[in-house]
């Protein structure tokens, strides 16, 4: 353990007084300096999903480190970000013709915002209302928090937030609710786009819901001509069974953003992709109809190279044959808890578990969260509950005993908490 003056995310240093060194890290571990082993059950923060340092990833990153460093991508362009170009056109959903290039999940959505609102401005159209689902995180910038449910994440900030549409989040089997409050928000005619999760809301609490209410938000917002913005920073590269979450419902997003798992988790990239429409509206001889967004390192070429390396392992590896098997592994390890009354809403969506620990304050702030983690750190797990909400989301190259070994020390660390 260690202290220094970096002031960390996330991180309440009044009750985390030191944080713990990595020094190196291998497929599903990562190890402190002094050699302990700690299991990933995060995916480092819902990036990696091959593994660490996948060897084809790591190797087309140092090769472009031989070639080109960095390149201002206005007026320029490169190989790699072509690649990356190419390759995700090919397994993009249908109608998603053009791509831009950012740095983070958060970037990926404020640009699809300002996307969805150039869009309807160049097409001479008065819409500008945001629609986004309550208990939905997008990111930590000022217009992603906005879309973003409210709480005490962004409490203090919220004089710099601007109003959206709240549409309530889909429950399991009951989504009518949803659909209904979406049906009346949209017909308004103010709206420029709906933004959602696919199929899981990840910050709000792991909270899940099928493929075909994902299916119905679509149909409703495309009746209404309300923009679709698939925030699949999270979802996307294969965590809910398919390479993209919408896949599963058959939709084409006007918008999808793209982050995480693009490069393998190996270094930042994000992508927004958008459908011809929205590419057109901004086209012109115009200038003042550009799309006016960049950031200094915008396509950078060794995220680049990583991203197009990741595409060729899912071309060239059985990675949803891996995430199959990892998905019938949690659901095996989720079964185990099932009889347990202190784990109530087990639930999963593809490699991605999720439950509650009965009985315990709910909401981010919940104590358990900063007990458990501490106790699983100690037997060698990484987990981040999120308040009483503990999920698992591993690397595809996660194996079963390790799984197992994972929910073991998940028991043994509640008893602790509970006892
Ligand atoms: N959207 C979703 C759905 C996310 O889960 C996250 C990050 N957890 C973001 C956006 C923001 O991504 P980043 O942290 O890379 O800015």
């Amino acid at each position: 353990m260690t202290s220094s003056s970096i002031w960390h995310p996330f991180t309440q240093h009044g009750l985390e007084p030191a944080m713990t060194p990595i020094a190196r890290a291998a497929g599903a571990w990562l190890e402190t300096p002094e050699g302990k082993r700690i299991f990933d059950g995060v995916s480092s923060w819902w990036v990696i999903t091959h593994g660490h340092r996948h060897p084809k990833i790591i190797a087309a990153m140092r090769a472009q480190t031989e070639r080109l460093d960095q390149v201002i991508f206005a007026g320029f362009t490169h190989e790699p970000a072509e690649a990356v170009a190419d390759g995700l056109l090919k397994i993009a959903p249908e109608g998603l013709r053009y791509l831009f290039f950012s740095d983070s999940g958060s970037t990926s959505v404020e640009v699809a915002l300002k996307m969805a609102l150039g869009y309807w401005k160049n097409t001479g159209q008065s819409r500008s209302r945001i629609l986004a689902l309550e208990d939905a995180y997008h990111g930590d910038t000022i217009g992603t928090m906005s879309a973003g449910a409210r709480g005490v994440f962004n409490a203090a900030y919220e004089p710099l937030l601007f109003e959206v549409g709240r549409i309530p989040r889909p429950k399991p089997h009951h989504a009518q609710p949803t659909f209904d409050a979406l049906e009346i928000a949209c017909r308004r005619g103010d709206v420029a786009a709906f933004i959602c999760e696919p199929l899981i809301l990840g910050a709000g609490g792991m909270l899940m819901y099928d493929a075909d209410t994902l299916k119905e938000m679509h149909r409703i917002c495309k009746a209404h001509d309300v923009l679709f913005i698939a925030d699949e920073v999270m979802t996307c590269f294969g965590r809910t069974g398919t390479v993209f979450a919408c896949q599963q419902a058959g939709i084409p997003p006007d918008i999808l953003c793209l982050a995480k798992g693009l490069t393998g988790g190996s270094i930042p990239l994000a992508v927004t992709m958008c459908s011809a429409p929205i590419y057109d509206a901004h086209f012109s001889k115009d200038r003042s109809r550009t799309f006016f967004h960049s950031s200094s390192y915008t396509a950078n070429p060794i995220a680049c190279a990583a991203a197009a390396a990741n595409l060729e392992v899912w071309r060239t590896e059985p990675v949803i044959e891996r995430i199959l098997a990892v998905s019938q592994s949690q659901a095996l390890c989720l079964n185990d808890l099932a009889a347990d009354a202190r784990f109530v809403n087990l639930r999963q969506t593809g490699t991605i578990t999720a439950f509650e620990i009965a009985d315990t304050q709910a909401g981010y702030l919940a104590n358990v969260a900063l007990d458990l983690r501490a106790r699983l750190l100690e037997r060698g797990v990484l987990l981040r509950p999120l308040g009483s909400t503990v999920y698992v989301m591993p690397p595809y190259c996660t194996t079963k005993d390790e799984l197992q070994f994972v929910y073991r020390s998940i028991v043994e660390a509640v008893d602790e908490v509970l006892s």
